[in-house]
């Protein structure tokens, strides 16, 4: 027997039909003698629909009052399903997250997860429940509702198999795992069998798509076993999906793992900009000050000791507003030019083999210029190289490096 959290995401339950199917799904794993957790996301588009009716209120509707709403649509979901269970006989029960209780802060919109009280939950599965419960939401210890960012259901789920000691936490999705590269520009992108969480957390937030990146952060600091399986595919095809592990339970390491782009970040550059120092500090920090996170920055070695130039990125929905603070700081800076340019891809590639072998930025750097494209800003750390390019060639970028470094190889 095996303790089990499944988690299904937007599309998973997005009609009558799908949720029918995840019932199914939940069946089958209950008839093989596990005990079963169900965390939901709301149905696909229904998050989206709710924000927008806050705006249609108001520009300023309160953050406290936006999470009561927006946590909606899960609880609907998680109604859902344990009617839809119980209606089939089979002994289902749902809880809201304000009813386990999840606590968390009370960063309303983004809050993050303390503590979750497992008790309730461990004793409806003792009694042979499934327990379904809405992802997404919590409650400060003021008692009011939160939820926990834009895809925050895959947290949630994790958190609650750490909670409970679950031996897997299964995130469905409607793609049957994580690939090398986005499959929709790489076509010869593969399925990986493993990934290290390491990988996976850059894999996230640089870029690809299928997982929350605060519920790989969780799982890697409780070290829960993910696996990320597709609702989509038939029961009889067995399950093939993807398990982000601890690096020691992967034998075969490649150097890259896998290749991802964003095109979430603008460029901002301060053109002959005073090159003294606290310039830097001075920038960087009024955008801290105004809670806008900087991703990459570089800064050049002026030729005349007096000017230089400066470039960073921030997320392309805070650009006017860096931008804003730019230009109050100007007289002070006293710069010749402002330059904001949205039009950049963010290309990385990933991989914990480059902690152990040289040369793979001098590979990643030539692959690009013999496709002619060209490098505005590096950043690396150990396990990953990332550049800003110019959006209308990310495509080409990616497909290059993914052929480059073989990933087109990597299973089956
Ligand atoms: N429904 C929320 C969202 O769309 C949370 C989730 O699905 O994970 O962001
Ligand atoms: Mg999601």
């Amino acid at each position: 027997m095996s303790r089990i959290v499944m988690k299904f995401g937007g599309t998973s339950v997005g009609s009558v039909e799908r949720i029918n199917h995840v019932a199914d799904i939940v069946k089958a794993e209950l008839d093989l003698g596990n005990q079963i957790v169900v965390v939901l996301s709301a149905m696909s588009g229904e998050t989206d629909r709710l924000i927008n009716l806050t705006k249609d209120l108001s520009d300023n509707f309160p953050s406290s009052e936006y999470d009561v709403v927006i946590s909606s649509g899960e609880q609907t979901s998680a109604g859902f399903l344990a009617g839809l269970l119980s209606s089939k006989g089979i002994k289902a029960q749902s809880r809201m997250g304000w009813q386990i209780p999840i606590i968390t802060n009370d960063d309303f919109r983004s809050a993050r997860i303390k503590a979750i009280h497992s008790e309730e939950i461990l004793n409806l599965l003792e009694s042979n429940e499934v327990v379904v419960i809405p992802g997404f939401q919590g409650i400060t210890s003021e008692g009011r509702i939160t939820t926990l960012g834009r895809g925050g259901s895959d947290t949630s789920a994790v958190a609650i198999a750490a909670a409970i000691e679950a031996d897997f936490c299964d995130i469905y999705t409607d793609v049957d795992g994580v690939y090398t590269s986005d499959p929709n520009k790489v076509p010869n992108a593969k399925r990986l069998d493993k990934i290290s969480y390491e990988e996976m957390l850059e894999m996230s937030s640089l870029g690809a798509k299928v997982l929350q990146t605060r519920s790989v952060e969780t799982a890697m600091n409780n070290n829960v076993v993910l696996r990320v399986l597709s609702s989509f595919s038939d029961l009889s095809e067995g399950k093939k999906g993807t398990l982000v592990c601890s690096e020691n339970g992967i034998s075969d390491k490649k150097i890259v793992t896998g290749v991802t782009s964003s095109s979430a970040d603008a460029k901002l550059t301060l053109k002959g900009i005073k090159d003294k120092p606290g310039v830097a500090a001075e920038i960087l920090g009024v955008l801290a000050d105004n809670g806008i996170n900087v991703d990459m920055i570089v800064q050049n070695i002026s030729d005349d000791r007096r000017t230089t130039d400066l470039t960073y990125t921030v997320p392309v929905d805070e650009s006017d507003k860096a931008k804003k603070l730019m230009e109050d700081l100007s007289s002070n800076l006293s710069y010749k030019d402002l330059i904001v340019d949205s039009n950049i891809s963010k290309i990385s590639i990933i991989g914990v083999g480059m902690r152990s072998n040289a040369g793979v930025a001098s590979q990643m750097f030539r692959v690009l210029s013999q496709n002619n494209i060209n490098i505005d800003v590096i950043s690396t750390s150990e396990i990953k190289i990332s550049v800003l390019i110019s959006r209308d060639l990310t495509e080409r970028a990616l497909n290059m490096l993914h052929e480059h470094f073989e990933l087109g190889k990597i299973t089956e």
